[in-house]
């Protein structure tokens, strides 16, 4: 039995985070993970595998359609997708890797295996009770299930995004349930690719959260890109015959009953919190009713010396806020002053073009009783954009009409994830629009569109 400062479980974004920056402070740190691999969900089957599909099948993308426009001439590649494979694996292996680098430079000790909590600082891996001062429970997040759809990743025919990462070959079609990000990431990763792909969602509008108007312009993009939806559809069951799959649904509007066949079904409709043999009853830890672990100010649950974060709390689940959670409570463990503005946590979807947001969206901003103004600035008044074929899209900024403090910024266009970031510094330091209207951009660069929606909202942009 070995005891610790902090024990913390699942090595995630928040769980590895919160355990370096509690190794930093002086703190005696082991992280217990049940994988083969550091990194969670986001490392080994989420935020970076996804990614690097994106990335791949944006460059075929870009090389089928673009570079012949600037001369760059040749046959288009061809798609080995067993390589594309093992490049994303590379991606992930270097990433995992870098995470265990990590834990032996700040001291950090892995102790493999499933974890439950036995009592008050005692935590059970195996045969073997660890004890912790403080515990951190960061378990992440599991796919949730949908009534009538039953995922076999194995089969690799009606899957979850995990399935869907590593598929045994580019499927000609794909039924995609829910327009959330995740569905809309890899539903794009197989368009590119030649999939025919079809989402289907029960809501009228895709990416439930974000404004209205960067929703409309997602979907007509996505469409121009060959994404077929179909909206407002209750999906009733999906099955499984000689490696095909078919869906069944439901039209809200007229109750009227459809089907769709395809090689493989993803279904994206959300994630909820993995506690599997924690044994959080038996310690008292308090669960909401959406099945959340219920969390104080300071990640503290009902049981004491007990704390959470990430996926497995309320709140946005990304992995950025996580990792925030994880350094401010390795802080409040550690005696200091943990602190996570969530008025201030991006979120992005990294489709072509980038969708990114920061804030109250239009209506948030509306029904938050202020009086409001909004400032829009289009893509194609940007030159860099415009050299980059990406001069569709558009920078909206939202800010209080009578004291000018940003509120939101919304942006659908070319580096939208990156471009974010200056509205979030902005905003962190209660930044005016003027503030950043003032600030000089660097030309030419997609950032300008920010700078723009910012004049825009006061006496006017140039470029339009
Ligand atoms: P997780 O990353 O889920 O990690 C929890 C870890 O705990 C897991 O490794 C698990 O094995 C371990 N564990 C669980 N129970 C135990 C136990 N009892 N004992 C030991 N170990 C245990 N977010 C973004 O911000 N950007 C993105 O681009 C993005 N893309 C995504 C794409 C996909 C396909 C998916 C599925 C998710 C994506 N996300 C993205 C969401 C992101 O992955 C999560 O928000 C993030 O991983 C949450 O971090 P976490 O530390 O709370 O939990």
């Amino acid at each position: 039995m070995s005891s610790y400062d902090l024990i913390v479980i699942g090595a995630g974004p928040g769980g590895y985070v919160c355990a370096i920056r509690a190794a930093q402070l002086g703190l005696k740190t082991a992280v217990v993970e049940g994988r083969d691999a550091l990194g969670g969900t986001c490392l080994n089957v989420g935020c970076i595998p996804s990614k690097a599909l994106l990335h791949s099948s944006h460059m075929y993308h870009e090389a089928a359609h673009n570079f012949p426009k600037m001369g760059l001439k040749g046959e288009p590649p061809t798609i080995d997708w067993n390589v594309m494979q093992g490049y994303k694996a590379e991606t992930v292996e270097t990433n995992t890797k870098g995470i265990e680098f990590l834990f032996k430079k700040n001291k950090i000790d892995w102790i493999k295996g499933w974890a439950s909590i036995e009592g008050a600082g005692k935590v059970k891996v195996g045969d073997e009770v660890h004890e912790a001062k403080n515990i951190v429970i960061a378990t992440g997040s599991e796919v949730s299930p949908l009534k009538g759809v039953t995922v076999d990743n194995d089969k690799g025919v009606i899957v979850d995004s995990t399935g869907a990462l590593v598929l045994a070959k580019i499927p000609e079609s794909m039924v995609v349930i829910g327009a959330g990000v995740i569905g809309l990431e890899l539903g794009s990763v197989y368009a590119r690719l030649g999939t025919k792909v079809t989402v289907v969602e029960y809501l009228d509008a895709i990416t439930p959260g974000m404004d209205a108007e960067i929703q409309k312009q997602l979907q007509r993009t996505l469409t121009k890109q060959g994404l077929e939806f179909v909206m407002g559809a209750a999906v009733q069951s999906a099955s499984e015959s000689k490696g095909r799959a078919s869906v069944a649904y439901k039209l809200r509007k007229d109750d009227s009953d459809h089907r769709l066949d395809a090689d493989v079904v993803l279904l994206a409709t959300g994630r909820r919190p993995y506690l599997d043999g924690l044994g959080l009853d038996k310690v008292g830890v308090e669960l909401t009713e959406r099945g959340q672990i219920k969390v104080d100010d300071h990640w503290a649950t009902s049981a004491k010396g007990i704390y959470a974060i990430g996926d497995a709390v309320p709140g946005p689940m990304l992995a950025h806020k996580a990792e925030d959670e994880g350094m401010a409570v390795a802080e409040v463990i550690a005696g200091r002053a943990g602190h996570v503005n969530y008025g201030v946590i991006p979120s992005v979807i990294y489709t072509a073009p980038e969708v990114a947001a920061v804030g109250m969206t239009e209506a948030e901003a509306k029904n938050s009783g202020r009086k409001i103004k909004v400032g829009k600035f289009p893509f194609m008044g940007n030159a860099r954009a415009k050299a980059m074929f990406a001069g569709d899209g558009f920078v909206k900024m939202i800010a209080d009409a009578e004291t000018d403090r940003v509120l939101g910024c919304h942006v659908i266009g070319p580096n939208a994830g990156d471009m974010i970031h200056e509205v979030c510094v902005a905003m962190e330091f209660g930044a005016s629009a003027e503030d950043i209207a003032m600030t000089c951009h660097a030309h030419p660069t997609t950032s300008e569109a920010v700078r723009e929606a910012a004049l825009a909202l006061g006496d006017g942009a140039i470029h339009v």
